[in-house]
């Protein structure tokens, strides 16, 4: 597979990867494209049309003001989140936007960013056009770009726009050990080779990232990222953005655990802990803040709440088993993305908070002492139990249900990791027929089910 780790959990911002994220990359590319062939000098005026999904849900995603700093060369990971507000403020004061090679142009946010949900192009429904033109109106540039899920981004054919002349993101190509393209091969190198999953995982990213060191500061960066996201969601509360007005929770619960030491006196307290986490990380990502993409930022408090599980209640827990079972994650992840799909716009909620789910279920496997096959078991019962979950958020907000079913989703990996445990690694279903299963329910899911804000919970909760 062509696929690393590292662009499973890629550091991004909120509220979701394939509206916010992935529109951003887009735009950088765009607007790198622009300059790279010296366009940039005549660019008068750029305009993006929203289509489908992105159209439907982009401006309670944020896709609006990720697009706009995406064409100032501005990439998720290293956005400053203090300055942005300041910065789109002045955009739409002033009408104007400065490219990353100094050029400014003419931009209206209400003139140039145009919503087209009835749009749906037949690749993929998260599609975005972007065009640029000089003073006389002439294109210079035209391009759509299609967001499918996790931050990643395709380009479509330049000469036509239906088709697309690679349809991944690859970026890696150098053979690695130990080629994995389903479960069966991961298991299957597993035994013949007597080595664990994250050593397979670890030895085929080595061909990629050279050595262990390095694999392990991205690694340990990655960590450090869900780490702060968490923390900064346990101190904050307030509102969260949006016509909801959902109350922030995360601080409220993660204080009353702490003041009533509840992990002493109440055997369940240790799931209000886990959803304390989840809440934290996934209210950080509802206010647009720092996260990891897991695979997805809809999906982005599972794994952080697991792994702050993991680290408070497991006494064996180190920083080794942090980078295990991120790298035993991460390669859930990528037989998902390669094999079905990590897009709620294409497959409903299972792809994103169901991945999420059976990723973090295999990665607690693993780090709690599981076999491979035990591992394998734990991915498929994580999403087994999330099989036909539609993605309807209300107000197309990033909120309701997404942050209390990340909660329960952390909750359901530490117990599916727990029912893999006490089996022996024998089971019924295999994580590959889970994977299809999954990718076909979504593909016979309704389109209003899948990102629209037009079915479930996004219309027969009314918005006051
Ligand atoms: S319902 Fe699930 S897939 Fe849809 S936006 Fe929320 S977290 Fe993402």
């Amino acid at each position: 597979m062509s696929v690393s780790v590292f662009d499973i959990f890629r550091v991004g911002i909120g509220p979701s990867s394939s509206h916010t994220v992935g529109p951003m990359r887009a735009a950088v590319r765009f607007s790198k494209e622009l300059i790279a062939k010296g366009l940039d000098k005549d660019t008068h005026r750029i305009w993006v049309d929203l289509m489908g999904s992105l159209g439907a849900t982009g401006i309670g995603h944020a896709t609006d003001t990720a697009f706009q700093l995406g064409l100032m060369g501005i990439l998720p990971a290293n956005v400053d989140l203090d300055a942005a507000p300041g910065i789109l403020e002045g955009i739409k004061k002033n009408h104007k936007l400065t490219l990353a090679s100094g050029k400014t142009i003419d931009f209206d946010p209400s003139r140039d960013i145009i919503l087209s949900p009835e749009k749906i192009a037949i690749y993929h429904t998260n599609a975005m056009h972007i065009i640029a033109q000089d003073a006389d109106g002439k294109v210079l540039l035209s391009r759509r770009y299609y967001s499918v899920g996790g931050g990643f981004i395709v380009e479509s054919d330049p000469n036509d726009f239906d088709k697309v002349s690679e349809a991944k993101e690859t970026v890696h190509t150098k053979p690695q050990p130990y080629p994995v393209t389903t479960a069966a091969d991961l298991i299957g190198w597993c035994e013949k080779t007597g080595l664990s999953i994250p050593e397979i995982v670890r030895a085929n990213e080595r061909v990629w990232w050279e050595t262990d060191e390095k694999i392990n500061e991205q690694l340990d960066y990655l960590w450090s990222v869900m780490k702060d996201c968490v923390a900064r969601g346990l101190k904050h509360e307030g509102i969260m953005p949006g016509p909801l007005k959902v109350k922030r929770r995360a601080k409220q619960m993660y204080e009353r655990l702490d003041f009533e030491n509840r992990s002493l006196n109440d055997p369940l307290a240790v799931l209000d802990w886990v959803n304390a986490f989840a809440f934290a990380a996934n209210e950080e990502n509802a206010c647009g803040g720092r996260v990891v993409t897991a695979p997805t930022n809809g999906a982005a408090g599972v794994i952080p709440a697991v792994l702050h599980y993991y680290m408070k209640f497991i006494d064996s827990a180190d920083i080794q088993g942090v980078r295990d079972f991120l790298l035993t994650a991460g390669q859930i992840g990528i037989l998902y993305k390669e094999n079905a799909s990590i897009s709620g716009a294409e497959v409903g909620c299972q792809g994103e908070v169901g991945v999420a789910c059976s990723m973090a279920a295999g990665g607690l496997a693993q780090v709690l002492g599981a076999t491979p096959q035990q591992v394998e078991n734990a991915a498929e019962i994580g999403m087994e139990h999330n099989l036909g979950m539609t993605c309807d958020p209300v107000a197309g907000q990033v909120q309701i249900p997404c942050i209390e079913r990340n909660a329960v989703a952390a909750v359901k990996a530490v117990n599916a990791a727990r029912l893999a445990l006490l089996g022996d690694g024998h089971h019924y279903v295999s994580l590959d027929q889970v994977i299809l299963t999954m990718l076909k329910t979504g593909l016979d899911m309704q389109m209003q089910y899948k990102e629209t804000s037009r079915g479930g919970l996004a219309v027969t909760v009314v918005e006051c």
